[in-house]
């Protein structure tokens, strides 16, 4: 088999790892549904409301007693299913390499990161609910711009270290080549610096991480194991090709634009809503599981929108790698070595495409390397 050959059985789990994937995605869309309404048809949700006013006083209090009981409920149920397709499953194929009890920790700390950012938006949020109701959506869109940018920075420094440990990378030759791909690109990078990866998982991947003063070059050490120098550097000058065309603030753009979009969307529905179900108004903290809803049903709407930009961008990423290394071949085999090992479905069916797909499909990234390679 050559390298870039795709392995016909790996592609035939990937093909059913995918489809069980994609039905478990619409069992815990319906789970977070019926948990939601439940909520909100029960009364649990204007009686939790009512009571916790009567007995604190300050909003601050009772908006975030209301939050962290509806996020840990929900955080419980989801639990099992969390448990089933982030960890069993996967084990299942061979691509999980954490114990139980380190997949339990993540999952206490990335809930407890959850419910720290979550109280902090949605105390946001209700309090401009109070004190500029008619425009707090915008007031909201605007601190989500300023938030994002500051979580962009510091991720690297404060939250990836809690889920692994970074060490700079021993070898020499690898770092200096890299450090010289990234000055092509016109970026100044920190340092390479390697992870162990497979402390949790047998799949690979690279990225380069942070802005400004913060960024490096971070290397799973999975891919350090198993491809080549030319692969490696065809893997980063894709992720640098995103700094080369500024996808991140872009994307931190779109989001905004996405986020105020929904905010707004909220705002109206929550207004026509409200007699009829019964509330005070949009800032009435008995409605939050039906702003809850309508998020999430916004969400999953526009998911296709923002997944064909995202394609669209990676694309250009990809092109980008061709030119700046000038060997197809490399990210040919980088690409087919991806797809065996992480298990990604290389042909997926248009439909699967258009709705879940954040990259191209490796098959469609491996023919234009091709196509590439015969210009
Ligand atoms: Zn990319």
């Amino acid at each position: 088999m050559s390298e870039t050959t795709l392995d016909p059985q790996r592609q035939e789990q990937a093909r059913r790892y995918a489809r069980q994937r994609r039905r478990l995605f619409l069992v815990d869309l319906a789970l977070g549904a019926a948990y939601v309404l439940a909520w909100l048809l029960t009364g649990l949700s204007a009686t939790l409301a009512s009571r916790l006013e009567t007995r604190f006083p300050s909003p601050w209090l009772s908006v975030g007693i209301y939050v962290i009981l509806f996020l840990i409920g929900y955080g419980i149920l989801n639990l099992p299913l969390g448990y089933y397709t982030g960890a069993l499953l996967p084990r299942r194929y061979g691509l999980v390499t954490q114990s139980v009890w380190g997949w339990l920790a993540d999952q206490a700390k990335a809930g407890a990161l959850g419910l720290f950012f979550g109280l902090i938006a949605l105390e946001g949020i209700y309090w401009l609910l109070r004190v500029a109701p008619a425009v707090w959506w915008l007031w909201a869109g605007v601190a989500y711009l300023g938030f994002t940018v500051v979580l962009a920075n510091l991720a690297p420094i404060l939250i990836a270290p809690l889920f692994y440990k970074f060490k700079p990378l021993a070898d020499a030759d690898l770092t200096e080549r890299l450090i010289r791909l990234a000055e092509r690109a016109g970026t100044r990078v920190r340092g390479v610096f390697t992870f162990n990866m497979s402390s949790k998982t047998t799949a690979a991947n690279a990225a380069l991480m942070g802005l400004g003063n913060t960024r490096r070059i971070v290397l799973g050490d999975t891919l350090l194991a198993r491809y080549t120098p030319d692969e490696i550097e065809s893997i980063l000058a894709h992720e640098l090709a995103h700094h080369v065309h500024r996808d991140v603030p872009l994307g931190i753009a779109v989001s905004v634009v996405q986020t105020l979009a929904g905010l707004w969307l909220v705002d109206v529905a929550l207004r026509a809503l409200a007699s009829a179900l019964g509330f005070r108004g949009p800032g009435d903290l008995a409605a939050f599981s039906l702003l809850a809803f309508i998020l999430s049903v916004f969400g999953l709407v526009t998911m296709p929108l923002s997944n064909a930009y995202s394609r669209w961008r990676e694309r250009m990423a990809d092109a980008y790698a061709l030119r700046a290394t000038g060997n197809p071949h490399a990210f040919a085999g980088a690409m087919t070595k991806l797809a065996n090992q992480n298990l990604a479905e290389a042909e997926p069916e248009r439909w699967v495409e258009f709705f879940f797909y954040t990259h191209p499909p490796i098959g469609q990234r491996i023919r234009k390397a091709e196509e590439w390679k015969n210009q």
